[in-house]
């Protein structure tokens, strides 16, 4: 999906953010980036911003006109950080990310993004299916241009890794250490039981829910098998010092 996703930049003022777009796009995996009439392009800025992503950067596409670099795409979203006159349907970069899963082979999508200081014009955001707002602070909306390619690239890069099992860490195949199995788990919640009986903090004729809400507690971690033999250890350590102390209840209750 990221080789069908072109980053337009319109009548950028700034050459370090084509650099900083340049290196975005890289980091992400996104290589189609058109520059309609820059002000300053090649530039030493964009090259230093760009940090290494030179080849990006020097394959840029340049044109004169909105339509050259529409050219062959399918679908077209435009980028804005305030309310328009006629509203348009307005999604988040997720919804966006989610549409261009469902681009068809083959088929381009062209994302724009507006000048420094004004934005696209009304003309530029009429030539678009969506409009992509990112959820800024409304009163403080806009981010700086190559910060806004960075959102919506890092939104098309994780919709694209989830499209492809395998390539986002789960948990058990990307972790050092196997999962615990349900049996070991089970052991653990035996064994935790048993310990607390033994150091009278779960009463066996009103255990109420307390099992219950530990299993909750212990089973959101997810834990893995080095985890559940610490947590065993541990209840060990107590179940000896219970057993060296056998007297402990009484002298307790004698006390009270
Ligand atoms: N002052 C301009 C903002 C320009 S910021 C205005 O009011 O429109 C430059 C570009 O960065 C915008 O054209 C848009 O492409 C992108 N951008 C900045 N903030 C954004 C946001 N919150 N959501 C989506 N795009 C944003």
């Amino acid at each position: 999906m990221l080789g069908q996703i072109r980053i337009v930049m319109i009548h950028t003022t700034h050459p370090g953010n084509i650099g900083g777009v340049a290196r975005a796009m890289q980091n992400m995996g996104l290589t189609d980036l058109c520059l309609v009439a820059p002000k300053r392009f090649p530039d030493p800025e964009a090259d230093a911003r760009a940090s290494g992503a030179t080849d990006l950067l020097a394959s840029a596409k340049v044109v004169e006109t909105l339509d050259e670099a529409l050219d062959g795409c399918h679908l077209v979203v435009g980028t804005s950080a305030r309310d328009r006159h006629i509203p348009w349907p307005v999604i988040t970069p997720r919804q966006m990310a989610s549409v261009a899963c469902d681009l068809q082979p083959g088929k381009r999508m062209a994302i724009l993004f507006g000048r420094e200081d004004r934005g696209l014009t009304n003309d530029e955001l009429h030539r678009c299916h969506h409009h992509v707002h990112i959820p800024t602070n409304p009163d403080f909306s806009s981010l700086n241009v190559a910060a806004a390619v960075q959102v919506i690239a890092y939104e098309l890069r994780i919709a694209s890794l989830e499209s492809e099992p395998g390539l986002l860490p789960q948990w058990g195949t990307a972790w050092d250490i196997d999962l615990a199995d349900a049996r070991e788990t089970e052991l653990l919640f035996e064994h935790l039981e048993k310990t607390l009986v033994g150091v009278e903090f779960l009463d066996p004729d009103n255990p109420r829910q307390l099992m219950t809400r530990l299993r909750r507690l212990f089973l959101r971690a997810v834990p893995d098998r080095v985890e559940v033999n610490v947590m065993r250890g541990f209840l060990s350590a107590i179940d000896k010092v219970l057993a060296r102390n056998p007297r402990m209840k009484g002298e307790e209750k004698n006390d009270v």
